[in-house]
């Protein structure tokens, strides 16, 4: 197991993305603090599901721009795991709408939830890691729109811009302190947020012409690479941007 005896948060891991990097993580051997917010039913069946494996978990809910919830969720996975390793932003959320139109609170929400977010949620883990003297690993899940332009999503496209800077920053200065930064840059995957794609097949075929490998990705295909970063394997890894994205940046040739 490559993450026996560590201890991880994943916000936003009730669904999709952060819930595919949950079980990837829990299945090779980390305890995982399972983040959500509202309904704490998916959370709850995704705890069942990673012990009916034979792995740790918890369900704590936390809104990740809030403060409060965030140290609430820290020491709750202190005191119920011993300490903690590994911290991954991957909550996020999205609303389409052309520039001309997008509403000022749009656009505040989405930097708050995607950017002020990984912010908070960085610096309060970090903090505890050096407090416990024996670095971590700080991974974020941003998207292939942290450097490639999407009409109509502006504000989230800013959010990931953003992120890609925060994470190279704070991997310098965290080095010292062997805590490990890296963003997952996720191309198309199938998760709730895609949903709305799925009722459209032109808009679906249009997206597949675009993928090299002709399909969207899955969660536990960034799960993967979450446990790789996380992992001593990584060891010499910080400052960096990882693409998952079925070669689609290759092809549009704008990376
Ligand atoms: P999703 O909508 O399925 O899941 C998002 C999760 O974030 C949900 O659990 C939701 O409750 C949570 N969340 C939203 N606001 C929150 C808040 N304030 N506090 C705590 N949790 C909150 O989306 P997903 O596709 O699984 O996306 C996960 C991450 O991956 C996001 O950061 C997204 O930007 C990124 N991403 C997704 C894709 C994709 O194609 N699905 C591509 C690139 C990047």
């Amino acid at each position: 197991m490559r993450l026996k005896d560590k201890v991880a948060i994943v916000t936003g891991a009730d669904t999709g993305i952060g819930k595919g990097i949950s079980i990837c993580l829990a299945r090779e051997g980390a305890a995982v603090t399972i983040d959500y917010r509202g309904d704490p039913q998916p959370a709850d069946e995704l705890v069942k599901q990673i012990e009916s494996s034979g792995g740790r978990a918890m369900a704590v809910a936390g809104d990740v721009t809030k403060a409060d919830d965030i140290d609430n969720l820290i020491s709750q996975t202190c005191s119920s795991f011993g300490k903690l390793d590994i911290f991954i932003n991957n909550a996020g959320i999205e609303t389409k709408k052309p520039f001309l139109e997008m509403p000022l609170d749009v656009y505040e929400k989405t930097i708050a939830v995607d950017l002020t977010g990984p912010w908070l949620c960085s610096q309060k883990a970090a903090q505890q890691m050096v407090k416990q003297g024996h670095g971590g690993r700080i991974i974020n899940i941003s998207s292939v729109h942290e450097d490639i332009t999407m009409p109509t999503n502006a504000a989230y496209c800013a959010a990931k811009g953003g992120l890609r800077m925060l994470m190279r920053t704070i991997a310098v200065e965290l080095a010292p302190h062997k805590i490990l930064v890296n963003n997952i840059a996720p191309g198309a995957i199938d998760t709730p947020m895609d949903a709305p794609l799925k009722e459209h097949p032109e808009l679906m075929k249009e997206l597949l012409s675009e993928i090299p490998l002709g399909r969207m990705g899955q969660p536990d295909e960034i799960g993967m690479m979450a446990v790789y970063l996380a992992s001593d394997e990584a060891a010499y890894v910080t400052g960096q941007t990882f693409i998952i994205d079925g070669g689609m940046t290759r092809q549009s040739g704008s990376l």
